[in-house]
């Protein structure tokens, strides 16, 4: 049986893609809606760049879920307008699958509470990349033994939030293993502010934002004469296609919001 699907985004880079990756598998998949903030009451195939597909797309997120039905709701847009529509699908009883980054643990936590209550199952990922996955449940594994570490997370330059979603999910993973510490001298001091990064119970997180980047993070790990480091890039955005036709497929079997995809993987 196909999951009608409604997405948010459709114009967007992470969007457009995943409207390609919904008709390769037409089989699965049907896209039903679309939500797109500069367009109401048109079809999908009438908006530049857009396949021609007779879907209709509405600029009030409430208006499309309650004229269409659907499964699972797919936002990728910001984190605004994301919590918004992702509120709105769980009130209307569609499943999300989050992409946006940027929600704040507060909106996470009354997301969670509204699916609870809903028993609807949701995901929110902030990588839908499984090597990205694969980097994090790794870096979780070496902090247990390598408690200095400093995350340096590069992305595109149009990236709203900093630091990135990935890089706090990877934090709050070694926190459960490492062991709390403050790193560097204890004497130190930034002369110009924010030179050490930002700072989760001791380990650093720097961002770099440049044209021509996709997303890329590294791990490094510091102890007696070694170091080691995690690296993983995303080349272009066919690598969060796969995590996101699986996290469709696997909200439909949840009761619950489930964060991140290395719980359901
Ligand atoms: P993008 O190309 O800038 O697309 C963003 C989309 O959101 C566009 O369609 C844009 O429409 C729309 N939008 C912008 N501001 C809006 C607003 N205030 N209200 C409603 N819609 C708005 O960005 P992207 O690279 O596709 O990324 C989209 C989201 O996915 C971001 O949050 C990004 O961090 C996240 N992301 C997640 C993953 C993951 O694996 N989870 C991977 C990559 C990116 P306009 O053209 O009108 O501005």
């Amino acid at each position: 049986m196909s999951i009608n699907v409604i997405l948010a985004g459709p114009r967007g880079r992470m969007g457009s893609q995943a409207i390609n990756m919904l008709l390769e598998n037409k089989d699965a998949f049907t896209l039903t809606a679309c939500i797109d903030r500069k367009h109401d009451g048109v079809e999908l195939k009438d908006i530049d760049g857009m396949p021609d597909l007779a879907v209709p797309v509405y600029e009030d997120p409430e208006a499309c879920f309650r004229e269409n039905g659907a499964d699972v709701f797919i936002d990728l847009t910001v984190p605004d307008s994301g919590y918004r529509n992702t509120k709105a699908a769980i009130l209307h009883n569609i499943r999300p699958v989050v992409g946006t980054t940027g929600f704040t643990d507060d909106q996470i936590k009354d997301l969670t509470f509204l699916c609870e209550e809903k028993k609807l199952g949701a995901i929110i990922a902030p990588n839908f990349a499984i090597g990205a996955v694969l980097m994090m449940k790794f870096s979780k594994m070496a902090a247990a033994y390598f408690p200095d570490v400093d995350i340096i997370e590069k992305h595109h330059d149009q990236k709203l939030d900093a630091p990135s979603g990935t890089a706090v999910k990877t934090a709050e993973l070694m926190k459960e293993t490492r062991t709390s510490k403050k790193q560097g001298h204890v004497n130190e001091q930034e002369v110009l502010e924010g030179a050490r990064g930002a700072d989760v119970d001791g380990m650093k997180i720097h961002s770099v934002r440049m044209p021509g980047l996709v997303a890329h993070q590294e791990v490094i790990f510091g102890g007696k004469g070694q170091t080691l480091t995690i690296k993983h890039d995303s080349i272009n955005r066919d690598s969060f296609m796969e995590g996101i036709k699986v996290s469709v497929k696997q909200v439909m079997e949840l009761e619950k919001l489930v964060y991140g995809l290395e719980n359901i993987l």
